[in-house]
């Protein structure tokens, strides 16, 4: 954390998320970095905070490791799944550094911080870096170069978390996409969910000044940004002073050049009156929420702290879909929690069949060290078990989102188009204000634009739309 926290912005002189320079455009004697990001939406907006550190600092953006003299992997430690994965990645990483005597190799982000100095006995890793350290990331990278250059194998770890660092003063616009920008208005949590590993990788929660958020989204918006996704580990609990949520949600949705606002993750007992009514008065506001519940079960609530219970999550819901009938509701469940029996698993599908929720993220539950749960509540569900209710929980989110989508189908949508679509790059992506995916035929749209569809056809997870 600098010692002024009004610092003048860093210049910027990246190019664009998936558009950086071949090798050979670089000039010569600046240090290249080839950056990859594993995990949420955060770790997205911090990996294009860290490419504008580094801009700053003088390093040019490359999209091949094989082009890198340093290679930045951004990580999340949320599910054991995660870790092995960059792990293995990691050692396919080092394979290239062997063929590039001096390159590189910094692991930041979650799993840095919750393994810390042990990550180096897991991986051939020379950087290792918390989510607090970022600022100070090219001193680091310069260390290990030299280190490298001597000889020296040992890492370098910088995993000091830091309860003031918002990163002000910093922004991610040209690391984007330039359509749709992040900024994050919250680090860290306070809520201490018994399976949840983020406290301990994020550290304490901390809101950024309310004249900083929007100093970022004017940002966003002057670099022709025109959808702005406001990030915060329990996002609606945000609070800095006298200015809350649904206050600071109003003011964003009221900067020019910005058509749509989102926000992820909100806690659901945070969810106010006032934040309700925000996002049904504001046009600019999706009608798009999502409300992790976890388990449709009071005792594995209860266990988890969720600081809910069912009829609490499903009073939310009712008032949400009161305000805004056709708001869309996303969710998150975790299958399989210590204690979980087979009433309890069948209480969560009875609840998702009962709320339609338009999508779901649903994941085994996986122990992680440090939480309350590693520590007194027993993983007492067996892996074949937790795939099996896992199946069903898909099973039953499958055949309720073929049903909302295709009851979109003749319905008239806005649409913000995003860029190519995957499968075919002359058709057009975008989003629905419920962040449904639409794919728009060939020729139509371009990025950033806002196109009026009528939506001709439906799969369990995409639209398909003609313009009107
Ligand atoms: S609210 Fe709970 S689940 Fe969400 S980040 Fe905080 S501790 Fe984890």
């Amino acid at each position: 954390m600098p010692e002024n926290p009004s610092e003048p912005l860093v210049q910027i002189r990246t190019p664009k998320r998936g558009a950086a320079r071949p090798a050979s455009a670089l000039e010569p004697g600046r240090a290249r970095v080839y950056v990859e990001t594993h995990g949420c939406q955060m770790n997205v907006a911090d990996s294009d905070l860290l490419i504008g550190i580094l801009a700053g600092a003088g390093y040019a953006r490359v999209d091949r490791p094989e082009d890198a003299d340093v290679i930045v992997v951004n990580t999340c430690a949320v599910r054991e799944k995660a870790e092995t994965k960059v792990l293995t990645r990691a050692h396919e990483l080092a394979a290239i550094g062997r063929r590039h005597p001096g390159q590189v190799l910094s692991i930041v982000g979650c799993m840095a911080e919750h393994l810390k100095e042990g990550l180096a006995l897991a991986a051939p890793v020379d950087v290792i870096a918390g989510p607090d350290s970022y600022r100070r990331l090219p001193e680091l990278l310069a260390t290990a170069r030299a280190r490298k250059h001597d000889g020296d194998r040992a890492a370098v770890v910088d995993v000091q978390l830091d309860k003031a660092e918002t990163y002000e003063g910093l922004s991610g616009a040209e690391g984007g996409d330039g359509v749709s920008g992040f900024v994050t208005i919250q680090r860290g949590c306070d809520k201490f969910c018994t399976f949840c590993v983020v406290p301990f990788t994020r550290g304490r929660e901390r809101g950024v000044p309310p004249r900083e958020v929007l100093r970022q989204v004017r940002e966003l918006a002057e670099h022709g940004y025109k959808e702005v996704v406001l990030l915060g580990q329990t996002v609606n609990s945000y609070a800095w002073e006298e200015v809350g949520f649904a206050e600071l949600l109003r003011a964003v949705a009221r900067i020019d050049g910005i058509e749509r606002v989102r926000f992820t993750s909100p806690y659901p007992v945070d969810f106010t009156d006032e934040v309700v009514a925000a996002i049904a008065d504001e046009p600019r506001i999706c009608a798009y929420v999502h409300l992790p519940l976890q388990s449709g079960s009071d005792a594995v609530l209860a266990r988890m702290r969720r600081g809910y219970d069912v009829a609490g999550y499903v009073a939310i819901v009712e008032r949400l879909r009161r305000a805004m009938p056709d708001v869309a509701l996303s969710t998150d469940i975790l299958s399989g929690f210590s204690g979980e029996t087979e009433d309890d698993h069948a209480a969560t599908l009875a609840l998702m069949r009962q709320l339609r929720f338009d999508s779901a993220f649903m994941f085994a539950y996986s122990e992680r060290d440090l939480t309350f749960a590693a520590k007194k509540l027993p993983d007492d569900v067996t892996q074949a078990v937790k795939k099996r209710r896992l199946a069903e929980i898909i099973a039953v989110q499958e055949r309720v989102s073929v049903e909302v989508y295709a009851a979109q189908v003749g319905k008239r949508e806005r649409v913000l188009v995003h860029g190519p679509s995957k499968r075919d790059p002359a058709e057009m992506m975008g989003r629905t204000d419920g962040f449904k995916t639409v794919i728009l035929p060939r020729g139509v749209g371009a990025p950033g634009e806002l196109v009026d569809v009528r939506i001709t056809r439906a799969t369990m997870a995409t639209l398909f739309g003609e313009p009107i």
